[in-house]
This record gives C-alpha cells, sequence and structure tokens, in this order.
C-alpha cells in the first residue's frame, strides 16, 4: 500500500491555493454568495487555468487528469468557496457523460467550448414529483418536424439560468410494466429560447450556485441533441452518477478541512478566563474528533476516487464516501460554530457560510437514506423501495 499522493496533486492543490488568495477573496466570494451568481469571467478563468477540462483528454483541449485530480481541485475550491464546485462538478459530470456517450460530432463541438468556460451546461434529473424518487419523472420528450419537443417542470436545476444548454432526463419512449428507468433519454435543450423559463430559488445553502426551477413549455431541442441512445439515458448516467458522489463527498472534505483550520486558528488567538480558548479540553476535544473524521473520510474520499479513474468497480465506496463525508461535514461544522460562537454566525465569518453550505450534503446529489438503501441491497438484504 503507498500512501504518497501523486506527485501532480500537491503542484494543483498549491495552485488553487494561490487563486484564492491573490484572485478571489473572501469579499469576492461573500459578493456572489450575496448575489447568487458566478459571473461567466470567473468561468472563463478557470477554463484559462485549465480546471474547467482537468479530467477531458487532451485531444479536447483539457488536462488529461483523472478524478483523484478531480477529487483534489473539488475539495480546495470547497474549502473557500463551497457553491463554486457544485457547479464545477456539473461541469465535470457532463463533460464526462459526452466523452463516454457523445458522438464524434458532439464530443468536437461541446467539450472544447466547455473546457475554455465558453459553453456551460446544466443536468437538469430532479423534478417536483421525482427527487429521491427520480424515475418517477414525468417531463417528455417528443420527436417534432425533424427535432425534439420537451415539455414539463424541472426543479433544483443547477447553474440553470446562467447555463447555455440544459442536459434533461426525459422520458421520450414508454417504460414496459415495472421497468421506469427504461425509455428515458438525455436530451440538450438550448436554453435562451422561448420555451424554456427559469425561476432561480432563494436557497439557505449554496447560493451561488444558481439553482432554479425550470418549466419547459414546447421548448424546442434539434434532431442531434439526443446523448447516446435514445431511450437508455438513465443508464448511460449512472458512471456520472458515480463520480459525482465522489465529487460531492470532496465539497464535504473541503468544508471539513476549511472549518476546523478556521476553528484551530480561532482557539489559539481567542481567550476567555486569562487562556486560549484552545487550552481548555472541552475546546480541544471536539477538535481532535473532527480532525480523526476528516482523515477517515478523505482516505474513503480517495479510495473511490482512485477505483473509478483506475477503471474498477466504484459505486459502492463512491455511495459510501458521500454518505460519510456528509454527514462529518454537519457534525464538524456544527461542532465548530458551537467554538467560533457569536464570530460564526458573523456574516463576513466563512464559517456562516460553510455551515450552510454543509447543509446540502445528506440529500444531494443523493438523500443519504437513499444511498443506505442501496448500500443495504448490495449487503444482500431485499431492496428496501
Ligand atoms: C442546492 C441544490 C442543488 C441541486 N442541484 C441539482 C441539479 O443540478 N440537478 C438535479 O437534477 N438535481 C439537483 N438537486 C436536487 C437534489 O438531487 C434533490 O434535492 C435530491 O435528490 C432529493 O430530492 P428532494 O429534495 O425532492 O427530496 P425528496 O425526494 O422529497 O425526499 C424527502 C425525504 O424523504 C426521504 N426518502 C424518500 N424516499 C425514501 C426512501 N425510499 N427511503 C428512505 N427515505 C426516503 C429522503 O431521503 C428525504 O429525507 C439539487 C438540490 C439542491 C437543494
Amino acid at each position: 500500500m503507498n500512501f504518497d499522493a501523486p506527485e501532480e496533486h500537491e503542484p494543483l492543490r498549491d495552485a488553487v491555493r494561490r487563486f484564492f488568495a491573490d484572485e478571489l477573496p473572501e469579499a469576492r466570494i461573500r459578493e456572489m454568495d450575496r448575489a447568487r451568481r458566478i459571473p461567466r469571467e470567473l468561468w472563463h478563468r478557470l477554463g484559462a487555468l485549465g480546471w474547467l477540462g482537468l479530467t477531458v483528454p487532451e485531444d479536447y483541449g483539457g488536462g488529461g487528469g483523472d478524478l483523484t485530480q478531480g477529487v483534489v481541485l473539488c475539495e480546495e475550491i470547497s474549502r473557500r468557496f463551497p457553491s463554486l464546485a457544485v457547479d464545477w462538478v456539473l461541469v465535470a459530470m457532463t463533460a464526462r457523460a459526452f466523452l463516454e456517450h457523445g458522438t464524434a460530432e458532439q464530443k468536437a463541438h461541446y467539450l472544447p467550448r466547455l473546457v475554455q468556460g465558453d459553453f456551460l451546461m446544466a443536468f437538469a434529473m430532479t423534478e417536483p414529483a421525482g427527487g429521491t424518487d427520480v424515475l418517477g419523472l414525468t417531463t417528455r420528450g417528443e420527436e417534432d418536424d425533424g427535432g425534439w419537443r420537451l415539455n414539463g417542470q424541472k426543479l433544483y436545476t443547477s447553474l440553470a439560468d446562467d447555463a447555455d444548454a440544459i442536459l434533461v432526463l426525459c422520458r421520450t419512449d414508454p417504460a414496459p410494466e415495472g421497468k421506469r428507468a427504461r425509455g428515458l433519454s438525455l436530451v440538450l435543450c438550448p436554453r435562451d429560447q422561448a420555451g424554456v423559463t427559469v425561476r432561480r430559488l432563494e436557497l439557505m445553502a449554496m447560493r451561488a450556485a444558481c439553482t432554479s426551477e425550470v418549466f419547459l413549455d414546447d421548448a424546442r431541442a434539434p434532431g442531434d441533441a439526443v446523448l447516446g441512445t435514445r431511450g437508455r439515458g438513465w443508464y448511460h448516467l449512472l458512471s456520472s452518477l458515480d463520480e459525482e458522489r465522489t465529487l460531492a463527498a470532496a465539497i464535504y472534505v473541503g468544508i471539513t478541512q476549511a472549518s476546523l483550520d478556521l476553528t484551530v486558528q480561532y482557539a489559539g488567538e481567542r481567550s476567555a478566563f486569562g487562556r486560549p480558548i484552545g487550552a481548555f479540553q472541552a475546546v480541544q476535544h471536539p477538535l481532535a474528533e473532527v480532525a480523526t473524521e476528516l482523515e477517515q473520510i478523505r482516505l474513503l474520499t480517495d479510495k473511490a476516487a482512485w477505483l473509478q479513474a483506475n477503471g474498477r468497480e466504484c459505486a459502492g465506496t463512491a455511495a459510501m464516501a458521500k454518505l460519510a463525508a456528509s454527514e462529518v461535514a454537519i457534525r464538524a461544522t456544527d461542532r465548530c460554530l458551537r467554538i467560533l460562537a457569536g464570530h460564526g454566525l458573523v456574516e463576513e465569518s466563512p464559517m456562516e457560510r460553510l455551515f450552510r453550505d454543509a447543509r446540502l450534503g445528506p440529500f444531494s446529489p443523493i438523500s443519504n437514506e437513499m444511498v443506505k438503501n442501496f448500500l443495504g441491497e448490495r449487503l444482500g438484504l431485499p431492496r428496501s423501495y
């Protein structure tokens, strides 16, 4: 066994830290969080730094890296700006879906623009009637006049308002009895048209991720807008969803690390009863526990990424990483906020945002209850849902 990080990891980690120190200070992050928007210039900058295409092959202008590097980038972005990481994950997972299932023309057309930040794609799976029960979705896609006509409503689509197109999971063909996963397709729907209405949601957490409601009312997509095989959309998504879970775990590793760093520093500076509060055992012990749990979730997340990067079966480990990391982040932000006390509630404190942002983890991109259902079934127990 070898726990040395691959040599490309540390320079990447350092580069992301330098980027935030030099170009994206806390005050600017706070502004975007308040405005609930990530400006396109920032996406272009991430593209120029090579971070939008980090895991895209060099043939398409990407960095040719693998998911272990994706995890490092995602963790480091999340230490400072978790909302940005939520949207970055969408860029990574839509790129993967196109790489794995796109035609040569689709890859050549979309991937080079995606890695530069010139073309942003949102991903719309969740609906009012299909959250955890995602296969309950009712959005329909019908062939019409050489193209596609989409009707339905999507909910919690991140990046939607700022995207150039939305990758919509919809029903294009009837499902055989008891086989709801069949007959679904992935259709790339242009954002800027009368048939697409986007309403931004005012969420408590991950405010800058631009999570929105999307109304598709006779929305049009061209004839070549289907990604992969018609009716196989759900199956095409499976490896992207594993990647999304591992990267989601990395977001919560980043939030936990940032909370710990802030709190250890504060505990050394803030005094009470003539001593730094960090000298009290009641302050040290919860921080020791956070540090221990952080190590556990980082190892699990790295393992999930390594398995997927090496073409191994990773679904169970990716699900465990997402489950563990999101729960640790909830406990860690709670413990750290108690130690920062009033100081952690002030809006200017990054702790206030980390505490809010951690709240997304237990139910997105998949709820932890559903993860446990899945893991229970993998133990050989009967399906519980
Ligand atoms: C900020 C944000 C960003 C998002 N971004 C995207 C995006 O870009 N694209 C996208 O498609 N979706 C996105 N989502 C949606 C997200 O994936 C869903 O919120 C998530 O799948 C849960 O769905 P729900 O919120 O409808 O909860 P529900 O499905 O209503 O679940 C409610 C509760 O019931 C529990 N539950 C339901 N069924 C079972 C069961 N069988 N067993 C045990 N417990 C059960 C759940 O675990 C949960 O606790 C986003 C959500 C948020 C909040």
